[in-house]
């Protein structure tokens, strides 16, 4: 998130981010030793190219709290996991948790700091290969920031899409997963849905594209969770309501990632800075498991013959995953 997508005050959207202080780093989440994830490539019998999951954010953190589950989930299957961030996130915390604009709020220097949290967060997710596109983070749209110069909002599609493309182009992907343009609100997260299914359908390569989909269980399961910790939520508006039932009414994929939601976990704590205004970095592990052990998903372009609902990205297309 870096500039959370919602879920500042009371009012749910993007969970797992916002953030302030510092959680200590927490390398090694309720004593689990987490071991490299060993590469071996599963190879796509179709192509005979490497089965390989492309997914793209907007912010360091994004990947972990929106697609953790699914890149530890593949890696640990030898799938190539690739991670696109298009923004350094300048306008998250600062060091003491800082808002920008605030003093001491160098936008320089928290993007420093949370790639190097970014880093470390792919590690615990076995991500095969990080990709920076270094645009500026927009901030939330109330903030009055998107027109700064370099702000990814405010790039033309074509140009940012361009840049993606040529990215699919070197990985080859089968499949490629972003946000939800219809149930996201920050004008990064739009944004980078925007160029993602721009590229997907002009390069013709990728044989399924996802959105991410926090549909109706999601946020259930979500406030559930919270309130075991104390945290309570108000209702859901009407409006809110609404939005959660058209998502719920798209969703094709759930997979479960429950295998893996401890690495999901340590990746989100490994982005120390803007740990404390995160929601889901104030749940215990058990608390996080139950809440987050699966991800669903919404196919929005598939040229395979894969049948809904699925519980596998790649179904149709002719793998056969094994776990290791
Ligand atoms: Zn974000």
């Amino acid at each position: 998130m870096g500039t959370p997508d919602n879920l500042r005050a009371a009012t749910p959207a993007d969970v797992m981010s916002s953030a302030d202080t510092d959680i200590p780093h927490d390398e090694n989440v309720h004593g689990v030793e987490f071991t490299p994830v060993p590469r071996r490539s599963v190879m796509s019998s179709a192509s005979a190219s490497p089965l390989t999951l492309m997914a793209v954010h907007a912010h360091p953190d994004d990947e972990s709290t929106s697609t953790g589950g699914i890149l530890a989930h593949y890696a640990l299957r030898g799938v190539r996991t690739i991670v696109v961030t298009c923004t350094d996130g300048d306008l998250g915390d600062g060091p003491g948790g800082v808002k920008p604009g605030g003093d001491g709020h160098d936008p320089r220097e928290v993007a420093a700091i949370r790639q190097g949290e970014l880093r470390r967060a792919c590690e615990h997710l076995g991500v095969s290969d990080l990709e920076l596109l270094d645009y500026h983070d927009s901030g939330m749209a109330q903030w009055g920031l998107q027109q700064r110069e370099n702000a990814f909002c405010s790039v033309p599609v074509e140009h940012a899409a361009n840049r993606i493309a040529q990215l699919i182009e070197r990985y080859q992907p089968q499949v490629v997963v972003t946000y939800d343009p219809h149930s996201t609100r920050h004008p990064d997260h739009v944004q980078a849905a925007r160029v993602t299914t721009y590229a997907v359908d002009a390069g013709h390569v990728v044989a399924k594209l996802y959105y991410k989909a926090n549909g109706s269980v999601y946020w259930q399961r979500l406030y559930r969770a919270l309130a075991e910790v104390g945290i309570q939520w108000s209702a859901p508006s009407g409006e809110m309501l609404r939005m959660l039932e058209s998502v719920d009414q798209r969703i094709t994929t759930t997979v479960d990632v429950s295998q893996v939601v401890d690495r999901k976990r340590a990746a989100l704590h490994a982005h120390a800075s803007q740990i404390d205004s995160s929601l889901a970095g104030k749940l215990p592990a058990s608390q996080f498991a139950y809440a987050f052990s699966t991800e669903s998903y919404i196919r929005a372009r598939g040229l395979t013959a894969a049948s809904a609902p699925e519980g596998d990205l790649f179904s149709g297309l002719g793998h056969g995953l094994q776990l290791r």
